[in-house]
């Protein structure tokens, strides 16, 4: 969060932001699941400026060994920006940033993966962000829910995640680039859709105590709509599945 240039307004007098959503409204959201080959299970997402791979592998051996844990599996996201996903180049290769969102996706989705199911196991989670708008990390954690979902992994729910903010002083949600770049607060979180549980709550700014419950409120809101979207792309990759299946049959 930087400071705002003089004269930039973020929101309208309409009360509208500069991209037309209104204060509680997503950006454009696709998710598509099963579309890696090669990957235990998959997922593409767009959202907004954002374009974003996941990949998952597992449950299999853990390496290295010493990493292994002997009562459940170890669930590990690796989250890398691309050098291309960003106006200016990124510098290849993992940073503190990516090392920090692989840490609380991990954390984050550990909370619902069944991880006693298999000790000395790993399930591994690679995420690409291909172009980075704003918000890569709810992003990245919303298509990694999908992916392992996808390699049916028994999990006891999904995991969706969005950020909310606040934005010259309203309070908003999904934040654009603009407004991550000169809002006043950004607040990702992640949710449980079946039972409301939150596995990720970060906040970078200030907000009151009205307002954070309002932050809140909207974001569960979009959580659950995200996870229809996730249900749905999911529903659709087993009946396409389901249908393939049905033709082999009949042959
Ligand atoms: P998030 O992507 O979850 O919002 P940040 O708040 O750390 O995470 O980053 C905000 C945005 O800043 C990113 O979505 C991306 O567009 C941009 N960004 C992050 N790291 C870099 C980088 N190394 N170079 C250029 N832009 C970056």
């Amino acid at each position: 969060m930087a400071n705002k240039p003089e004269g930039m307004q973020l929101i309208d007098k309409k009360g509208l932001r500069m991209d037309g959503r209104k204060p509680d409204q997503l950006r454009p959201l696709k998710i598509e699941a099963g579309v890696l080959k090669q990957a235990d299970g998959s997922c593409y997402l767009e959202w907004g400026g954002n374009k974003v791979y996941a990949a998952c592998y597992g449950p299999r051996e853990c390496h290295p060994r010493h990493d292994q844990d002997p009562t459940k599996a170890r669930v590990r996201v690796y989250y890398n920006m691309a050098p291309f996903s960003v106006s200016d180049r990124k510098r290849p290769g993992p940073d503190r940033r990516s090392k920090e969102i692989s840490k609380i996706s991990s954390e984050a989705l550990e909370q619902v993966v069944r991880v006693g199911l298999y000790p000395k196991n790993a399930i591994d989670i690679f995420v690409e962000i291909i172009e980075a708008e704003a918000g890569t990390r709810c992003a990245g954690l919303t298509a990694a829910a999908v992916a392992l979902a996808d390699a049916g992994i028994p999990m006891t729910g999904m995991v969706a995640s969005v950020a909310a903010g606040k934005v010259d002083d309203t309070v908003c949600l999904d934040l654009s680039r603009e407004e991550d770049n000169f809002g006043q607060t950004d607040f990702p979180i992640a949710i449980v859709p079946q039972t409301n549980e939150i596995v990720l709550l970060q906040q970078d700014g200030h907000f009151t105590h009205d307002e954070l419950d309002e932050a809140l409120e909207m974001a569960m809101k979009a959580a659950h709509e995200i996870h229809d979207i996730q249900r749905a792309a999911l529903l659709k990759r087993y009946e396409a599945a389901a249908h393939d299946d049905d033709e082999e049959e009949d042959e």
